[in-house]
């Protein structure tokens, strides 16, 4: 019973820790590089390896700073019957206060400063900031798609649903590991902020499907067996969906983890190339003026880059 109870908050904790899985986060963040238009594409190419590699940085973070984690979410339903969003931080500030904000989650404005703090990257031209900033702004935006990154019952929790949300955005997302994704185009943001909260409030309507959807999937299945433990590659044993049952699940969500990662590819392309736009289009870092430690990276990979694993 004890040990039932060890392996549950195992599990439970496990589920807060990463958003969209690690392999998940590195794919859209590959694939952002792979839309962006010219000529952001010829020089994010060249450091598609760094930005594949580093979309995770930001959930590592979690480990060593507390300030870390608001960052990747936001519970909406304290927004619900505000009629002023999207609001920008200071206004949020105002009315709740930086306690409650650290409490509720920030990712809407940790997208936006990051945007911001990468239009002063390019305006410098300091290309160790734009890949960071780059691939930590990939990280955010895509963290902003996962619907259950909008809510209080994050983990289905409130609802007698644990771990629903390692079921949606690992399990069903890594169905989609060898997918030919085919995002839509790059765009100039007019209004970043007005964007930020229009992704992320089409990822809040989603909650209710994606609930009603567990639910039905495991009470079809209560006669059957949906779960197992798996041993993880860290060594910690986990609870784990059967595939048929997270098949079952995503097809009942009519595909919709799938879309929401081309909708998260399409977003970081285009937040990359507002912030580049709002820069004033300024010339791209060039090899040469590559600080050591990014130009050991490169060098590693030079002959990588030119073949990429695209599928456009
Ligand atoms: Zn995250």
């Amino acid at each position: 019973m004890r040990r039932g109870f060890l392996w549950v908050i195992l599990f439970f904790f496990s589920n807060q820790l990463f958003a969209w899985g690690f392999e998940p986060h590195q794919l859209i963040n590959k694939h952002a590089v792979l839309i962006l238009p010219s000529p952001l594409f010829d020089f994010y190419k060249k450091h598609i390896k760094y930005i594949t590699e580093h979309a995770v940085d930001p959930d590592k973070k979690r480990y060593i700073d507390t300030n870390e984690a608001p960052k990747h979410y936001i519970d909406l339903e304290i927004f619900i019957g505000i009629d002023s969003a999207p609001l920008n931080y200071n206004a949020a500030k105002t009315i709740w206060g930086t306690d409650l904000i650290k409490k509720q989650g920030s990712v809407p404005w940790t997208v936006y400063f990051t945007m911001q703090r990468l239009q002063y990257a390019f305006e410098k031209q300091n290309l160790k900031n734009i890949l960071k900033l780059s691939a930590e702004l990939g990280h955010y935006v895509a963290d902003l798609h996962v619907p259950l990154h909008t809510t209080e019952n994050y983990n289905g929790q409130l609802t007698n649903q644990h771990g629903i949300h390692k079921l949606w955005e690992t399990e069903v997302a890594g169905i989609y590991n060898n997918y030919a994704f085919l995002p839509n185009e790059a765009q100039y943001l007019q209004k970043p902020l007005d964007s930020i909260w229009k992704w992320m409030w089409e990822s809040h309507d989603q909650l209710a499907n994606i609930f009603a959807c567990e639910k039905k999937c495991r009470d079809k299945n209560q006669s059957g067996l949906t779960q197992s433990y798996t041993t993880q590659t860290n060594g910690i044993m986990s609870l784990q969906n059967n595939v048929d049952f997270v098949r079952e699940y995503d097809k009942c969500l009519k595909l919709k983890v799938n879309l929401r990662m081309e909708e998260s590819i399409q977003h970081i392309a285009s937040c990359i190339y507002t912030s580049w736009i709002l820069a004033g289009q300024p010339p791209l870092p060039d090899h040469n003026e590559l600080p050591d430690e990014v130009a050991l990276i490169n060098k590693e990979n030079t002959n990588s880059h030119d073949h990429g694993s695209c599928h456009h």
